[in-house]
């Protein structure tokens, strides 16, 4: 076998965990500013569309505990599909792989909110964090725990450390109102013998989950778990080793929609995003960065929020390429 040695000029110009977050983070926010305001805020739901656009915010919190932010990383936006990643991890927790029979784990290549696949897949959805994969979650969670809703935020709690991370209501009552395609999913898929509960129940759990409010820096906490192999922020094992690596995974594969291929190639990490114009992303055992821009792209994904994605991993070159 031929050993392959990195020549010392490679390694010197590798990534050093010395790493100038802040200066890095400070440059991206100037160099985002022209792009701000761009793309559409969600409108679908009309207490999303009261958001002002020209939000900006931007958390790293590395795997040792520095926080670096720039913007509006302080303030809180509604995390919308962000919340599917969190209740994916409970659903697991409670159902462990059995859940695999009831969603596809592939992405979807097409909006997060299409119904035309679930036809011919027999009510099974693509993955997990297309809406459709989300009401299957939810409804896994609805019938395995007792208080389901409230286990959710508390989830939320333990991984971040922040105990008044709250459901916003006034989101969750909008979105009832409008979710015309989620109520269509919701009775799709129950009509393939594929949820348990009333498709009304579910969705009420499912537009709640989505309202939750957070800022950026509390997301980068609550997602530490997902970069340090299971383990929280607060030190608590939240989920093994083995099925971080599964939720990764498939925040690589499926976690940005119709944008999966898009997203991998510009930024190269494990992504999820919401319509409240969030993005975290994972560098497992490094660093979970979030981006908050409410404009989004024809995909549903935060314009500026996937630039600024962009730039860190190619400006710093770390990323899981
Ligand atoms: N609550 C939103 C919906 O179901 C979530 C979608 C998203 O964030 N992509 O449409």
């Amino acid at each position: 076998m031929m050993a392959v040695f990195l020549s010392s000029k490679h390694s010197d110009e590798l990534p050093m965990a010395s790493t100038d977050f802040q200066t890095v983070l400070e440059e991206i926010h100037q160099e985002v500013q022209p792009l701000i305001g761009q793309g559409e805020v969600a409108s679908y739901i009309p207490e999303l569309a009261c958001v002002p656009g020209h939000k900006f915010g931007m958390a790293l919190l590395t795997c040792d505990g520095q926080m670096f932010s720039v913007g509006d990383a302080a303030e809180r936006f509604s995390i919308q599909s962000i919340s599917k990643v969190l209740s994916l991890a409970l659903a697991i927790q409670q159902v462990g792989t059995s859940l695999w029979k009831r969603v596809g784990r592939e992405p979807s290549g097409s909006a997060f909110n299409s119904l035309v696949q679930l036809e011919s897949e027999e009510g099974i959805p693509r993955n997990p964090f297309i809406n459709a994969g989300a009401l299957v979650v939810t409804d896994v969670i609805l019938t395995e725990l007792e208080e389901a809703t409230q286990t959710v935020l508390n989830f939320v709690h333990r991984a971040s450390g922040v105990n008044d991370i709250a459901f916003d209501d006034s989101i969750a009552a909008s979105e009832k109102l409008a979710g015309y395609r989620n109520v269509a999913l919701a009775n799709f898929i129950r009509a393939f013998d594929n949820l348990d509960n009333e498709p009304a129940d579910v969705l009420a759990a499912y537009f709640k989950h989505c309202s939750i409010a957070m800022s950026c820096e509390e997301l980068a906490k609550a997602f530490m778990f997902l970069a340090r192999n299971g383990t929280g922020i607060t030190g608590e094992e939240l989920l093994s080793a083995e099925r971080t690596k599964y939720i990764n995974a498939l925040m690589l594969t499926c976690g940005t929609y119709d944008a999966v291929g898009d997203f991998a190639y510009r930024v190269g990490l494990p992504c999820k995003s919401g319509v409240g114009g969030g993005l975290v992303a994972v560098m497992p055992r490094e660093f979970v960065v979030c981006t908050w821009s409410p404009g989004l792209d024809k995909r549903g994904n935060s314009l500026v929020g996937g630039h600024a994605l962009d730039l860190l991993t190619s400006k710093t070159g770390i990323s899981v390429f």
